[in-house]
């Protein structure tokens, strides 16, 4: 089938970058908030990302003007009535996405391919309480979307084969490489990763080594761009922690119980780059100290 418009659910930072880099391919974007205030910042980031493109060269002025203009900004789901495509990045919850699908099921034309961006969450679940669960699939960016290359696409057991054909070659179409992963919780990348993470956290909460050494460790001894506490700060302590418990739940293996420290950092509010406080502090996005 032919995906010309595409819907995208939560203006956060998953969502603008998909946004963003839909807008490039050339698709028609609705991005859609409940929340104001995130739809202007995200506008405020797509424009800023596309400017350092264009000072690098790397696109026109008139590639980011049409760029921009693709985009509109909504606050009301039943502005999704006529898209092709609509792609979820609510907060990762699974009553909430469950109750999001269902409403998106109700307001979305019958051929609509409803996706989610969820990091960990059961494709099928969401496919499960809508009335076109062979249309549902998970369509997993990584962050930040516009550099990073890999997406996962996940069909539920419930996907069509042609459902699932259409999204790989929509992710190509983004320049992107898609790689196809079972409905498990976690999927890959996050099974993977998450639990790093959460180690990294377990060494900072038993006084192994202060944050700052725990990511030097990790970018001079594994060679890794970020460091784990550093990545969480970015990923969102309120997400890491949704992840491990949808592992721990999933799973029923004691490998994946949370860090105490990260579940008393989300009770704290301290939720990495987004609240400037997190296992660092962050002043005008940058890591002070
Ligand atoms: P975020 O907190 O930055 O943004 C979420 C946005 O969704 C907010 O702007 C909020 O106002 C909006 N929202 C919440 N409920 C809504 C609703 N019912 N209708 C409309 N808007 C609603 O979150 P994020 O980091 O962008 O993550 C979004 C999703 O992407 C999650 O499922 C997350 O697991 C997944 N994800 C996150 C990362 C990451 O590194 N943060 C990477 C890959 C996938």
């Amino acid at each position: 089938m032919d995906i010309l418009t595409v819907g995208v659910i939560g203006a956060g930072q998953m969502g603008n970058g998909i946004a963003q880099v839909l807008a490039q391919a050339g698709y028609q974007v609705l991005l859609c908030d409940k929340n104001n205030l995130a739809l202007d910042k995200a506008i405020t980031s797509v424009d800023k990302n596309l400017n350092y493109l264009l000072n690098k060269n790397l696109i026109s002025q008139s590639d980011k003007e049409r760029s921009l203009s693709r985009i509109s900004c909504h606050q009301d789901l039943t502005s999704m009535a006529d898209c092709d495509l609509v792609i979820e990045a609510i907060i990762e919850n699974e009553k909430i996405k469950c109750e999001l699908f269902k409403q998106l099921d109700e307001v979305c034309k019958a051929e609509c391919i409803l996706a989610s961006n969820t990091s960990s969450i059961s494709i099928s679940k969401l496919a499960s309480v809508t009335q076109r669960p062979n249309r549902v699939i998970g369509i997993h960016f990584m962050n930040p979307v516009p550099q990073m290359k890999l997406v996962e696409v996940i069909p539920a057991l419930q996907t069509d084969a042609d459902i699932f054909v259409s999204c790989y070659a929509l992710v190509k179409k983004l320049n992107k490489t898609p790689v196809k992963v079972e409905d498990m919780p976690g999927f890959a990348a996050n099974r993977i990763l998450i639990p790093m993470i959460n180690e990294a956290i377990f060494c900072l909460h038993e006084g192994i080594a202060s944050a700052r050494e725990i990511d030097t460790i990790s970018q001079l001894g594994m060679n890794h761009k970020m460091g784990p506490l550093a990545l969480a700060d970015l990923i969102g302590l309120d997400t890491c922690l949704s992840i491990m418990e949808v592992l721990y739940e999933g799973f029923k293996d004691s490998k994946y119980r949370p860090c105490p420290l990260l579940v008393q950092m989300v009770n704290a509010g301290r939720l990495g780059r987004k609240t400037s406080h997190g296992f660092y502090q962050y002043l005008d996005g940058k890591a002070q100290g």
